[in-house]
This record gives C-alpha cells, sequence and structure tokens, in this order.
C-alpha cells in the first residue's frame, strides 16, 4: 500500500539522490518539507526539469519516453505531503520540451486517477535568457513569482521557505522518474547519461549509476579511436579531464562531452565558456557581474594579461554567490592543469 510512511521507506531504501546535480538524498529532502508543512496551511511540489545546462539532454529523454513515469512520481510527492498541504504543482520545462513532451505529459494527466491532482498542476516554460540560471532552485522560486530571476541567500532553504515563503518541494525530472520506479519496487540503480561530442553514437543511455566515465564510454561503444579529451558534469560548468583520468564515476547532471584533442580549436572553446558565463551571470554579485565581462574582455586581448586573467578566476572561486561564479574557475583550472600543454 503506497502510504506515506511506505513511500519515503522505499525511497529511502533504493538510495535515491537528486540528479539534478547537487546529488542531495531524496527521503532527506522529502521528510524536510513533510515536517516543515506542519502547522503551515499549504506548500508546493516544482518538477525542475528545464535542463539550462548546455548539452544536457536525459530529462527531455524522460519526458518524452517515460512521461506516465514523471506524472507518478509527482503525484507519489502530493501523496506523500497530503493532498491537502499542497497548493499547486508546476512543472517547469525550456519552451522546446514543453511543446515536443508537454501533450504527452498532459494525456497522462488527463487519466482518471489524476482528476483532482491535475486540476492544481501547472506547467511554467523557462524563458530563453538566463536560461542557465533560472534551474537554480531558489532563482526558480524567483523567477516563478515574477522576481528578478537571481539566486537567494540560503538559508532558509525552499524545504522550509519556499516559493512565496511556504515549504516547496524541488526535484528534478530523473528524481520523480526513479521515486516512481523505487515505490514500484523497479528502481534498478541505474541512472542517466548524456553522451555527446566527438564520437560514433550520441544519445542518452540508462546505465547502473557506479560506473566509471571510462567505462560509460566503452559500454556505448562510444570510446574514440583519436586523442581525447572530455568535459564531465556539464558541458559549461564541468571538470575537464584527459584520457587518462576517467576511473571515477560521472557526477553532477550526467554529462560526458568529448571533445577531439587535435582537431578543437583550444581558443574557440575557452571563448565559448567565458561567452556563455558572462552571457548567464544574473548580475547579482559584482565579483561574478564584473569578472565574467572581463574574463571575455581579456580572452580578447593582445597580449593576453595572464595575471589579471587568473588573479580574477581565483575571485570568482573564493567569493562567488552561487555556484555558476564558482563553477568557471573550476572548468578553466582544469583544462589548465588537465589538458592545455
Ligand atoms: S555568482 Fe553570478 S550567477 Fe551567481 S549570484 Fe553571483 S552574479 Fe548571479
Amino acid at each position: 500500500m503506497t502510504t506515506a510512511s511506505n513511500i519515503l521507506l522505499k525511497i529511502s531504501e533504493a538510495g535515491l539522490v537528486g540528479r539534478g546535480g547537487a546529488g542531495y538524498p531524496t527521503a532527506a529532502k522529502w521528510s524536510a518539507v513533510k515536517t516543515a508543512l506542519k502547522g503551515k496551511k499549504q506548500g508546493y511540489i516544482i518538477l525542475n526539469g528545464a535542463e539550462g545546462e548546455p548539452g544536457v539532454k536525459k530529462d527531455g529523454y524522460i519526458v518524452k519516453h517515460y512521461p506516465d513515469a514523471v506524472i507518478d512520481g509527482l503525484y507519489l510527492a502530493e501523496r506523500f505531503l497530503g493532498p491537502e498541504k499542497i497548493k499547486k504543482i508546476y512543472i517547469f520545462l525550456n519552451r522546446e520540451y514543453f511543446e515536443s513532451y508537454g501533450p504527452g505529459l498532459k494525456r497522462v494527466l488527463a487519466q482518471k486517477k489524476y482528476h483532482l491532482f491535475s486540476e492544481k498542476t501547472e506547467f511554467f516554460i523557462k524563458p530563453e535568457r538566463l536560461a542557465y540560471i533560472s534551474g537554480e532552485e531558489s532563482a526558480l522560486l524567483n523567477l516563478i513569482e515574477g522576481k528578478k530571476v537571481e539566486p537567494r541567500l540560503r538559508p532558509p532553504y525552499p524545504t522550509a521557505h519556499g516559493l512565496h515563503g511556504r515549504p516547496t518541494l524541488i526535484n528534478n525530472t530523473e528524481t520523480f522518474y526513479n521515486v516512481s520506479l523505487a515505490v514500484a519496487g523497479r528502481y534498478e540503480e541505474r541512472r542517466f547519461y548524456t553522451i555527446g561530442g566527438a564520437i560514433k553514437h550520441p544519445g542518452v543511455y540508462a546505465l547502473p549509476e557506479t560506473l566509471s566515465i571510462e567505462e560509460v564510454l566503452r559500454r556505448t561503444d562510444n570510446w574514440p579511436s583519436r586523442p581525447f579529451f572530455v568535459s564531465v558534469g556539464g558541458e559549461a560548468s564541468g571538470e575537464i579531464l584527459n584520457s587518462g583520468q576517467l576511473s571515477s564515476p560521472v557526477e553532477g547532471a550526467g554529462l560526458v562531452m568529448v571533445y577531439d584533442k587535435e582537431r578543437t580549436s583550444r581558443h574557440k572553446l575557452v571563448k565559448y565558456w567565458l561567452k556563455f558565463y558572462h552571457e548567464q551571470s544574473c548580475g547579482q554579485c559584482s565579483i561574478c557581474r564584473e569578472g565574467t565581462y572581463r574574463l571575455e574582455e581579456i580572452a580578447a586581448r593582445k597580449p593576453f594579461d595572464h595575471k589579471l586573467f587568473w588573479e580574477i578566476v581565483d575571485g570568482l572561486e573564493e567569493s562567488s554567490f552561487c555556484a555558476l561564479g564558482a563553477s568557471i574557475p573550476m572548468v578553466l583550472k582544469s583544462y589548465l592543469n588537465n589538458i592545455k600543454n
């Protein structure tokens, strides 16, 4: 029987973690929201499925192929927290996913079982600008509230003080999908990997979550025949590793992007990262707002001012308010240390 305690037990036994990138234990997050709802009137549930990280495609794959399980996961969240305690459920998607896969999700929601649940479910479309930062969960709360899209200071956490100041459960598409499997006793400790770039078979694959990066590439017949390097976790915010450093599991949102070592223009790649960060900076903190602008400017100028460039990168590492600013040093430093020679 799917009682609240049974749902939590199944999630806990399956050892589910969030699949948006942070890897926070799902059972702990769901318990925190339930506890916060005690004594409060109502709260919210948000499915964060807009995928602002370049290169990552697994949430789109999941809503396309498994709309039933995604809606079931959301429905189980509402059952667990108490239908009377949930004011609204938001499904946050980018425009492409909404237009392509929204009809499939709506068909599932039209089933009799979801009659009352679907009445309080609303789709929310990601704006084109600030596509990356609007997926950061506290910035997403601001977006839905119609405020400036920027991350909030934490604590308080969204679990207790989320949308409109009320307890809010925010999980990634893959997490809700996994909840559905776990509660049905069908979860197999797999995760979705997006594999792209200079390989033979780009796509989204469901494979054991413990595989190393090398195993993921070999099992999918994507081990390159030419010298290569990879970006792991995200195309813009990932870690850059050479082909001899692939023995650890895939972190973050599950992306492995492969670059041909000899055919990739390093100058263009660095320019791409810097442009991305400059465009996506929400402007809340000066080190990221000014720093991303200055890095792009320095990279375009000759002679290249190494000292100033790396001083700004160090400043971003020390003082960025959120993960976007803090990701810039990771991608640039790992590239410098592991690839550039
Ligand atoms: S680090 Fe950048 S994206 Fe994050 S809050 Fe500061 S300005 Fe915004």
